[in-house]
């Protein structure tokens, strides 16, 4: 299966009307940070909060009219994508999620008409589950990143980010699983070769740094993170966005949950946004000076807004959160300069 700059141009094609083309808006404080042009591109303005509606919608609406329904696991986000996309089209969708999830993620995905099912610990138990689901029922099961339409459709963030900025030399990209980052990368590259892409994640969990080192698919142990959405592991069985994640991206960095933390706030307190920890990694990177010469503008994606809002209350007035056996020290924000 190779993915083609054809292909993400017939995602944009199906995806149109019901996912939204989003701004790209520039970010005062990390250009400051950064000596250059830094730009958020704001995948919080889809109508599920997060960008995974873009990938679900160009997966979903391409299945035959004899699907008895949809299924996914998801830590949330991919689900209520799914979940969305199902109501759009009128079929069935039973969402998979592990113990792990979110409460408000759960009620999310319930509001849009789907059902949810909990079961397992991580979110290799959820896949599992949905899995066998999609035998027994007959549903079409929908990888939150390892399936073509999916990573075609999150590649769509990348032509509408290079149509407005031409002149962007680098792209900053969260990374879990690798869709966003492979769909992103693959469109970029095909109109622009010399841009770089750099996916980003945390430093406890990183499931597609650990494979591209090691040279195949490594399972890596789920730990609670600032950056929910980012958790998991890629697959073992990996068949899409392994490989375009190894090809194609120039560099992954990671970033401790206490440079998430202060990335929330900067985003918060500078940019007046509300950008759950995976939206934040981008900016985090910025500010850890780990990048090294980017060498013109840069974009983020501020992938998603679905935090727990608890959380970043307790985040946005300097308090510690607790991270299973980590404790992130609270800290009140005193501007993006550390
Ligand atoms: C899923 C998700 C990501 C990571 O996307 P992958 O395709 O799994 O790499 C980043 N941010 C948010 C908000 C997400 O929901």
């Amino acid at each position: 299966m190779t993915l083609t700059l054809a292909d993400i141009f017939a995602a944009r094609a199906r995806i149109d009307g019901v996912a939204a083309r989003t701004p790209l808006v520039p970010s005062p404080h990390a250009t400051a940070l950064h000596g250059d042009d830094v730009l958020l591109k704001l995948e919080i303005a889809q109508p599920i909060g997060a960008f995974k509606l873009r990938g679900a919608v160009n997966a979903v609406f391409a299945l035959g009219d004899d699907v008895a329904g949809v299924t996914c696991c998801s830590t949330g986000n991919h689900g209520r994508g799914v979940a969305y996309a199902a109501r759009a089209r009128g079929i069935r969708a039973v969402i998979c999620m592990s113990s792990r999830v979110p409460q408000v993620k759960i009620d999310g995905i319930k509001a849009l008409g789907a059902e949810v099912r909990i079961g397992g610990k991580s979110q290799d138990e959820a896949l599992a589950a949905s899995r066998k689901l999609a035998e027994k029922e007959g549903f079409a099961e929908i990888s939150p990143f390892d399936d073509p339409l999916v990573v075609a459709g999150q590649g769509t963030i990348g032509l509408e980010m290079l149509e407005d900025r031409p002149d962007l030399a680098a792209i900053l990209v969260p990374l879990s699983g690798g869709g966003l980052a492979g769909g992103v990368a693959l469109a970029a590259k095909a109109i622009k070769p010399d841009i770089k892409v750099i996916g980003i994640s945390m430093d406890r969990g990183a499931a597609m740094k650990a494979s591209v080192d090691a040279g195949h698919p490594v399972e890596v142990e789920e730990v609670a993170s600032l950056a929910d959405s980012l958790g998991g592991g890629i697959g073992l069985d990996n068949r899409v966005s392994f490989a375009l994640c190894r090809d194609l991206l120039d560099d992954i960095v990671l970033v401790s949950e206490d440079e998430i933390y202060r990335a929330m706030q900067a985003l918060y307190y500078e940019d007046r946004l509300v950008a759950e920890g995976a939206s934040a990694v981008g900016i985090a990177a910025l500010a850890s000076g780990r990048l090294g010469d980017l060498g013109g503008p840069v974009a983020t994606i501020i992938s998603g807004r679905n935090v727990d809002m608890a959380v970043f209350t307790d985040i946005m007035c300097g308090k510690d959160v607790r991270l299973g056996d980590l404790t992130v020290t609270g800290r009140l924000y005193e501007g993006s300069t550390k």
